[in-house]
């Protein structure tokens, strides 16, 4: 039984390696994701910005319409200026001169305010799309580097695995099927140390008879308080 004891301690061991190595894993992963989620963010707002360029020309081009058509009104109200007879009639087309005028001027000025926008708009692309592009090639570096570390990782992940297989082979079915229903339950750990008279795992005192019993180590022996398979340090060693 003192090998089985020892090979579950190893196991425990493994696992608890394992266990973290695929923590880490997670990490790297969520950092990858996390650095591409940033290219992504800068891209959209590029383009949002682009979008507003475009829905401002479209504005400019409706205005410039606008301004082209009362251009055309006042040419036309001038050439009918020589064919007036009466004095009432010069004042109003005069007066349509004189308010297609004011409104041409006021969209000039609205004209003006969308060119200087895109103006704006097309300095701060330009500006986002060299920040992008340096950011691209920082990621492309980063994201390197969190792929050297995950494949180490798995590379110890897999070391870890083969030595799991070796050090489970002389372990009975029946004390694996216990261990593993301990880690699901306890957190990962099944097999704690029990040392000056308490179990590591719950801290609680164990029980000088089944602590006694621990010494000779000839049995899967667990902790009355959290069910944990024990073993005493000394013995594994002195093997
Ligand atoms: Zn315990």
């Amino acid at each position: 039984m003192r090998n089985n004891l020892r090979a579950l301690y190893e196991l425990q061991e493994i696992d608890l390696r394992i266990d973290g190595l695929d923590v880490e894993r997670g990490q790297l992963l969520a950092e990858a994701q996390a650095l591409e989620a940033k290219l992504v963010e800068a891209r959209e707002k590029i383009s949002s910005r682009r979008e507003e360029a475009q829905a401002l020309e479209a504005e400019k081009t409706g205005l410039e319409a606008s301004l082209a058509g009362e251009s055309e009104n006042i040419v036309r109200s001038e050439s009918h200026l020589k064919e007036i007879k009466t004095q009432k009639e010069y004042q109003a087309v005069s007066k349509e001169i004189t308010g297609a005028k004011k409104l041409i001027a006021e969209l000039e000025d609205q004209i003006l305010q969308k060119i200087n926008t895109l103006e704006e708009i097309s300095g701060d692309v330009a500006k986002k799309e060299a920040d992008l592009s340096e950011l691209v090639e920082n990621i492309a570096l980063q994201q390197a580097e969190v792929q050297r570390k995950v494949e180490n990782l798995e590379g110890g992940i897999a070391a870890d695995v083969t030595t799991r297989e070796q050090t489970i082979k002389g372990l009975p079915a029946s004390v694996l099927k216990r261990y593993a229903r301990l880690r699901e339950q306890r957190r990962g750990v099944a097999v704690v140390e029990a040392k000056e008279g308490n179990c590591m795992g719950c801290n609680m005192h164990l029980p000088p008879q089944l602590y006694n019993t621990l010494f000779r180590a000839d049995d899967v022996i667990t902790c009355p308080h959290c069910q944990r398979i024990l073993v005493m340090r000394q013995e594994l060693e002195a093997k």
